[in-house]
């Protein structure tokens, strides 16, 4: 026995139609999307939008014990310092927060998440598998000469995912630009593990200062840090430019962020990583810097775009309808249907779990959720 859905509104991960019914299993295995003429008896008829299961492509889950500790428009590098001194501060708070967290993911119709770990603090609630995760054991080392030193800490991290998820749910991935050296980069870049990676790219306008111009922000924070040598030398580009020519050609990555991208710095990426995929995280870029990204620049470029809720030391929430309605908020003219195309089809293959999620296509199994006056009913 099938169940079949007429919404007012039905979007395939693709598109937006008005009546059509979605056609399921009682598993919610995706059956078909048929015309109400020919779906035959027992329909259900539903308000609001019927949509896939929500892909959560960027978020630090560990770090959700943050929420409210810091405060808001503090900039990137002040934000940061406090979320290194702060994070250690209530070990005991650190599970449960993990446990809410996820619990209010799955409320909000997020299935699937790619997620920061540069800890193995959450692996206890993700063995539940109640949520699909991509775990991304992130990297971070400043002084170059210790760059194998670094890596083997976070290798025992990655090791331990590896113990509990398939290797393709587990890569080991470098932090940022400005936090992982030279030498430490080449060693990640030839990691054999990593078919996927992720880094946090272009946040704050301190990251071009650095690579372009060798000033601003980091120029201090390095001195602060008494390195006997920078992480990674400017050379007159900006640092994606910088970068990238020590990633495999091709590789398959998540730039997150991307603020301060300029149309060229698209295009140059483009080139080198023809699959990259670019994460969004509004309401993280709003309550860091009160800035948000050339969204309709990116557009313009025709590169795929995803949503990312970053953590909730930098987030209200964890809920991809709220960075949807951040977007609209700032950008009005972008259509709700391309949104929703970033929040599932193109988060589902930015994952590369693009068979199971992301759209309503047969033999699937993404998650049916139900949209309706900004809040999030999940049905399946
Ligand atoms: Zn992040």
């Amino acid at each position: 026995m099938y169940k079949k859905i007429k919404p007012a509104q039905l979007f395939d991960g693709y598109q937006l139609f008005e009546e059509k019914v979605l056609v399921l299993t009682e598993r919610g295995t995706i059956v078909d999307i048929v015309d109400p003429a020919d779906a035959g008896e027992d329909v259900e008829v539903l308000e609001g939008i019927l949509s896939p299961g929500f892909i959560n492509s960027h978020c630090h889950l560990e770090l959700s014990h943050m929420k409210g500790i810091i405060e808001e428009h503090t900039g990137l590098l002040r934000f940061v310092n406090q979320i290194v001194s702060k994070r250690y501060a209530d070990p005991e708070a650190i599970p449960a927060a993990i446990e809410r967290a996820e619990a209010e993911m799955i409320r909000n119709g997020i299935v699937a998440v790619g997620d920061i770990c540069n800890t193995t603090d959450t692996l206890f609630q993700k063995e539940k598998g109640h949520l699909y995760y991509h775990n991304f054991v992130e990297v971070i080392g400043f002084e170059p000469a210790q760059a194998q030193q670094h890596f083997d800490t976070y290798k025992v991290v990655y090791d331990a995912y590896c113990e509990r998820f398939h290797p393709r749910q587990v890569s080991l991935t470098p932090h940022a630009p400005y936090s992982v050296s030279t030498p430490l980069l080449k060693l990640l870049a030839t990691f054999p593990g990593n078919q996927l990676l992720s880094i946090h790219n272009q946040e704050t306008e301190d990251e071009n200062e650095w690579f372009l111009n060798s000033t601003g922000g980091f120029k201090a924070l390095y001195e602060r840090l008494q390195l006997k040598e920078v992480p990674v030398a400017p050379e007159g580009k900006s640092s994606i430019q910088t970068y990238s020519p020590y990633l495999p050609e091709g590789q398959q990555l998540l730039f997150i962020h991307n603020v301060f991208t300029t149309a060229a710095d698209i295009r140059y990426a483009l080139d080198r990583f023809p699959d990259a995929c670019w994460c969004l995280c509004p309401n993280a870029n709003y309550y860091i810097t009160n800035r948000l990204p050339d969204i309709p620049m990116f557009q313009k470029e025709g590169v795929p775009l995803v949503l990312g809720t970053d953590s909730l030391a930098s987030n209200y929430s964890l809920s991809i309808w709220e960075e949807i309605l951040r977007i609209q908020k700032h950008y009005p003219q972008i259509p709700l249907e391309q949104m929703l195309s970033w929040a599932t089809i193109n988060g589902a293959r930015a994952l590369q779990i693009g068979e199971r999620y992301g759209s309503f296509e047969k033999g699937k199994k993404p998650g049916v959720i139900q949209i309706l006056n900004d809040t999030i009913n999940r049905l399946y």
